[in-house]
């Protein structure tokens, strides 16, 4: 989609750099990080909310691609042993700044202020 910058990152029209990327998905790191790693798992396909993607005739294969890119996303940065924390931000009261669905991934520091 023109306009969104998730869009422009995935696609190489902003310069950044992958700390993984395969067919579907790139991770790059958040440029407001919240701990050591903070790196947001994105899809190539512009998919604006979880709804949207529930609804899209790929959802499924956006969804699992995106699930998958997970641990091999952590492998890389090298928190699979230390462990890491997953935030999904949807909407505006759950503080979605970004409309392109995407996976925050969070670790290197102990991320002891759970909330569940
Ligand atoms: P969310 O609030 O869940 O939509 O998350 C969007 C995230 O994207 C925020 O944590 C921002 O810091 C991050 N972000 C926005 N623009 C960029 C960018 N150009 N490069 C890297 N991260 C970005």
């Amino acid at each position: 989609m023109a306009d969104c910058i998730f869009c422009k990152l995935a696609h190489g029209e902003i310069p950044t750099t992958f700390v993984y990327e395969d067919d579907a998905v790139v991770a790059f790191r958040d440029m407001h990080p919240k701990a050591p790693v903070h790196v947001l798992i994105v899809p190539k396909t512009h998919v604006e909310t979880i709804e949207a993607l529930a609804a899209h005739e790929n959802g499924q294969v956006i969804w699992g691609a995106l699930l998958l890119a997970i641990p091999k996303v952590a492998a890389a940065l090298g928190v699979s042993a230390s462990g890491y924390r997953l935030i999904n931000n949807f909407g505006r009261d759950g503080g979605q700044s970004v409309d392109h669905i995407h996976i925050h991934l969070l670790g290197g520091r102990n991320l002891g202020d759970r909330m569940v």
